[in-house]
Parts: structure tokens; sequence; C-alpha cells
């Protein structure tokens, strides 16, 4: 019985505090985040201490304006009303704020109109935060996103490409071919195939060394750059071997590319620096899918194989025989 009766007391404590304006009042005031209170025709009616703080407008410049003069965003200040009217409230709005002494500050709005019980609009009121350090943040993290997307890109293509010739590198090149592979329809797929080999480049390094044997891969690789189409795989396979993986080519299209190379590789000696320049010969074997390989780990083998026949027969030439004269013998 006591315990309800100091219930009972609490309650009417409470409602005492309700019914009393200049403790409500109070209560907005004492709120950390600045409180403005505005009429129904939007001119304020109560302009926290919060509120002086945060835009650094004294009471007496701002009490009896429009609230819309704090918000120089005429858009988003008429975006935020619309709101308002349409829901009765907003949350976290974020628009521009009005500091009186400096630059504009990001504010987020909170508000919500007020009515009577007979739905009679009294005013309203909205709580504003200082968002600019949270936009910062926000900023700053999309910066940082954005730096480590270019990060990851480059990391990528620091994984797939060699870093010498700037060609893609034996896996990347593989996967590339795969997906070539994928695009044609079932059954139909083409693709020429061309292993090269730079003759006897040992001797390149033994006699001028390991950077004149780097500019000698450069000019290969610029080389098949030149020589291929958009759309052909251009890989450096790994040491001195190149690849070139190219869509829809048959046997001799793919002949007739590598014999481009060849010619081109006998006919351009490389600069090794302004008195020395080297003249390198290039060895190749051809296949192709369908007309000598079913998938492309058989196509590599063949062309593999036909490279080292150029080897044994002399160097400085393609192999890419017919399949059918191959199979035949
Ligand atoms: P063959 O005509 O039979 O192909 O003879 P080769 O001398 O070209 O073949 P071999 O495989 O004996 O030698 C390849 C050389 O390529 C050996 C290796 O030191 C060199 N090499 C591999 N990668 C690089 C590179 O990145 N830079 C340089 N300068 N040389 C490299
Ligand atoms: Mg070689
Ligand atoms: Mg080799």
């Amino acid at each position: 019985m006591g315990r309800s009766n100091a219930a009972l007391a609490r309650r009417a404590d409470f409602l005492a505090v309700l019914a009393d304006p200049d403790l409500l009042q109070l209560m907005l005031v004492a709120c950390p985040d600045a409180v403005v209170v505005t009429s129904p025709e939007e001119r304020i009616a109560l302009y926290t201490g919060a509120s002086e703080a945060l835009f650094g407008f004294a009471p007496i410049e701002v009490l009896g304006r429009r609230a819309g003069l704090l918000f120089p965003d005429r858009d988003a200040w008429r975006e935020l009303q619309e709101t308002l009217a349409r829901d009765g409230y907003v949350r976290t709005f974020e628009l521009a704020a009005r500091r009186k002494d400096g630059p504009n500050l990001v504010a987020a709005v909170s508000a919500a109109r007020v009515a009577n019980r007979f739905g009679e609009r009294l005013g309203t009121v909205y709580y504003i935060r200082d968002h600019s350090a949270v936009r910062e943040i926000e900023d700053a993290l999309r910066r940082n996103n954005a730096q480590l997307s270019t990060l990851v890109a480059r990391l990528d293509h620091l994984a797939r490409h060699d870093p010498l010739t700037r060609l893609l590198n034996r896996a990347a090149a593989y996967e590339a071919a795969e997906n070539v592979l994928l695009a044609f329809p079932v059954g139909e797929a083409r693709l020429g195939v061309a292993i090269f080999d730079l003759d006897r480049f040992k001797a390149i390094n033994d006699s001028y060394g390991h950077l004149a044997g780097d500019t000698v891969l450069e000019a290969f690789g610029t080389i098949l750059r030149q020589q291929a189409r958009h759309g052909d795989v251009i890989a450096r396979f790994g040491g001195e071997e190149f690849v070139a993986f190219l869509p829809g080519a048959g046997l001799d299209e793919a002949a007739r590319f590598a014999e481009r190379i060849r010619e081109a590789v006998q006919l351009r000696p490389v600069a090794i620096d302004d008195t020395i320049t080297v003249t390198v010969t290039v060895s190749a074997g051809v296949s192709a899918i369908p007309d000598c390989a079913e998938n492309l780990e058989e196509a590599v083998r063949l062309a593999d194989e036909r490279l080292y026949e150029a080897k044994r027969g002399g160097r400085n030439r393609v192999v890419a025989d017919s399949c059918q004269q191959r199979n035949a013998a």
C-alpha cells in the first residue's frame, strides 16, 4: 500500500513538471544537442545555449526570424521541409548550416512537427548536431577506399604482368586464353597458338651482359605487341620464351603470324647502347584448336614440341606442319 502511494506521488510530481512550461523549457535548454523550436510559420521561438554554441548567433539575432536563415542550402532546406510535411518528422538529415564566424558546417538535423490534441500545428522542434567530423571521417574513408581499390588494381596488374616486357605472364595468359575459349559457342572454339624462343640467347647474356639480354627481351616484346591484333593474348611465358594465343585463328593464320614475327626479329637489330647492336633470331612452334588439338593444354604441348623441332632443324624457323600430314607420317 505504502509503495503504491509513493508511486502515485512520483507520478503527480512528473505531471507537475509537464504542466510547468518553464520547467519544460529548462529541460529542452539542458539538451546538449542544439534545439530550435519554431512557430507554425517556421519562425524561431526557442533557441538554446547549445544552438548558440553551434551556430555562433546570439538568441537576439535569430529569435522571431525564419529558421531557414540558419540553413543556406535552399534546396536542401526545402527538401527537409517537404519531408517534414509529408512524414511529420525527419531523422539525421544532413545539410549545410550557417555559422556566424566561419565556414558552413555539415549539420545532421532531426526534427518533428508538434501538434496539439486537436491536430493543430503548434510548431516544429529541431535537434541539430555538428556532423562535420563525421563527414570528414566518411570522406577520408571514401578516399582511402578509392586508394585501396587503386592499390588492389595495381597489385592485380603486377601479379598478372611481366615487369620487364609489360606483357602478361604465363598464368595470366593461360587464364585469358581459357576465357577466350569459353566465349566461343560449344564445339566452335578456334585458337591459334604460337610459342617463341629466342635463339642462342644465353650467348647474348654471356657476351654483352644480362642488361643487354633484358634489352633484347624488351625489343622482342615490342615486336610481338606491334604484330598482335586487338584481342590477341601475348605473353612472356618465362625466360626468353613467349606465347601468342590468337582467337579465331586457324593453323595457317597462326603460322603466318609466327613467320611475320620471325622476319621482323631478324630484320631489326637491337641497339644495346650507342655502339653495340645485336641481331637475334627466334624459333617458333605453332599449333591450333581445333586443327591440331582439342584443348589448350594439348595445343601448347604440340606448339612446344614443334618449337624444339625448329631448334633441332637449325633455329630461326617456324614449324607449323599441317596436322593431317603429321598424322599420316
Ligand atoms: P636456344 O637457341 O636453344 O634457345 O639457346 P638459348 O641460349 O636461348 O637457351 P638457354 O635455355 O640455354 O638459355 C636461355 C637463357 O635465358 C638463360 C638465362 O640466363 C636467360 N634468361 C632467362 N631469363 C632472363 C632474363 O630475364 N633476362 C636475361 N637477360 N636473361 C634471361
Ligand atoms: Mg632460347
Ligand atoms: Mg628457352
